[in-house]
């Protein structure tokens, strides 16, 4: 590893990125958590703060993706997706946002609007408002257009992390894999396909809410960058178990199948910003997963697989009955991705 300057793999939700985080940015701040929360060292969706009765759960986010505007949503409703994910993650009802938003000077008003009506949009459909926020002009060359960071707070009398996988449990993923950076690469290069390839950018409280009233979620995270492997490798790890995925239990578009394969691309890694990988007691499985799939964002649901005893691997069983290591990827050198 070059150890001298950052490159495009520190930001690919890998293991570079995690061992930046865990070796510079973590070490660098003496006061990691609130007591009796969690914090920097869990390296979770958000952190816990704990509150007289329950706790509130704090996020943040940067999104820098390019192109600003693409088939199913653009940097204003990812940019909120982002943040109401995060905290669904945790098991926390979002309260309320804030963002930062940073301006190339040259900007034009109208796609300023847009992104905003995009944002209120989003928030509309969640149910909360933004509470506070900050823009900052830049010169020309300064930044490429507009980079926007979001911070959200929930609440939840049960926080769920990322860390809690019980052997016995089952995998629920609540929707199909890899939409979002497919439509996004599609869009980039400039390829054209006969269907209309839409990123699954959606705010998944409302799958999450039910998610948690239908049975007992032991563990959630969103595969953002790193995908479904860097997720499963993340919660595998730190929960100290192994995690076994049926390949053809694993929910993927045909089409988006097809143009990962034709671009060389393994699916499970690659970005989602509209599904969610649950960790649910083997009992309550088959009702968490009714609950999901009667939602509009999760009528593709799946169980994907189980979590057995282990260190901490992710084994995919295929659907001829051979088995291979999911790794943790590396990070992919593909940049503003999200
Ligand atoms: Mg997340």
């Amino acid at each position: 590893m070059n150890t001298e300057y950052i490159r495009l793999e520190h930001g690919g939700g890998g293991k570079l990125m995690r061992l930046l985080i865990e070796n510079l940015v973590i070490p660098s701040f003496s006061i990691k958590k609130v007591e009796g929360g969690t914090g920097l060292l869990e390296e979770d969706d958000g952190a816990v703060i704990p509150i007289e009765n329950g706790y509130l759960v704090l996020t943040t986010d940067a999104h820098t993706v390019k192109p600003l505007f693409f088939p199913g949503g653009d940097i204003g409703k990812l940019a909120v997706c982002g943040t109401i994910n995060d905290l669904a993650a945790m098991g926390a009802k979002p309260i309320a946002i804030t963002s930062a938003i940073i301006i190339e000077e040259g900007f034009p008003f109208s796609q300023l609007k847009r992104i905003l009506d995009s944002m209120n949009s989003t928030l509309m459909e969640v149910g909360i408002p933004l509470v506070a926020g900050d823009t900052k002009v830049v010169e020309k060359g300064g930044i490429d257009k507009i980079v926007i960071a979001t911070s959200g707070i929930g609440y939840t009398k049960d926080p769920i992390f990322d860390s809690r996988l019980k052997p016995g449990n089952l995998i629920i993923i609540t929707g199909p894999v890899g939409r979002h950076e497919i439509a996004l690469l599609s869009q980039r290069e400039g390829l054209k396909f006969e269907i209309q390839l839409e990123s699954d950018v959606k705010p998944l409280w409302s799958v999450v809410e039910l998610a948690l009233k239908a049975g007992r979620i032991t563990s959630m995270k969103d595969p953002t960058r790193g995908g479904v492997a860097g997720a499963l490798n993340e919660m595998a790890r730190k929960s100290n178990v192994n995690i076994k995925i049926w390949e053809d239990k694993v929910p993927v578009d045909e089409e988006i199948r097809g143009i990962a394969e034709m671009l060389g691309i393994d699916i499970l890694e690659t970005t989602n910003e509209g599904i969610m990988i649950m960790g649910v007691a083997k009992e309550d499985a088959e009702k968490v997963l009714k609950a999901v799939k009667s939602t509009k964002y999760g009528r593709k649901a799946s169980i994907i697989g189980e979590v057995e005893k282990g260190e901490g691997i992710v084994i995919l069983e295929t659907s001829t009955g051979g088995k291979r290591i999911i790794e943790e990827p590396i990070g992919s050198p593909l940049p503003r991705i999200c």
